[in-house]
């Protein structure tokens, strides 16, 4: 499949220092910042600075550094913000049946309440 990226979704106004962000953690390949509606105590998003539409864009097109970077830095991420003490979700939502608002890879790290089941 084809991926088409949006130069004017919001996260890639954000890279581009055009909407303000609350970063958690920045790399040379990567971004964290918080969510601007967090779902919970912990809401944080980590998204690659490179032009991905979805996870599997980003696995199928990304450099063998920039999936380092991005393993990495949402690994320090959940170190920084402690999550692995009371357990936490990471979210992938990818097209239209995942309900992907902003069409740039990001993957959602919740934590600090209970999260309730997601697969029944
Ligand atoms: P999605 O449904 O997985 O695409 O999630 C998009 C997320 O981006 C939602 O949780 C929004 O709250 C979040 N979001 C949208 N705009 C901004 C922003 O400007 N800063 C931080 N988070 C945002």
């Amino acid at each position: 499949m084809a991926y088409t990226y949006d130069d004017e979704n919001i996260f890639a106004k954000i890279l581009r220092g055009e909407i303000p962000n609350q970063t958690v953690l920045e790399t040379d390949h990567s971004l964290a910042f918080r969510d601007i509606y967090p779902q919970a105590p912990t809401h944080v998003l980590v998204i690659p600075k490179g032009k991905y539409v979805c996870y599997d864009h980003f696995a199928q097109e990304a450099t063998d550094a920039e999936i380092l970077d991005y393993t990495r830095t949402i690994g320090e991420v959940c170190k920084m913000e402690g999550v692995a003490d009371g357990g936490f979700r990471m979210i992938a939502n990818a097209g239209e049946a995942g309900v992907q608002e902003v069409p740039h890879l990001h993957v959602h790290i919740l934590a600090g309440r209970p999260l309730g089941r997601m697969l029944q």
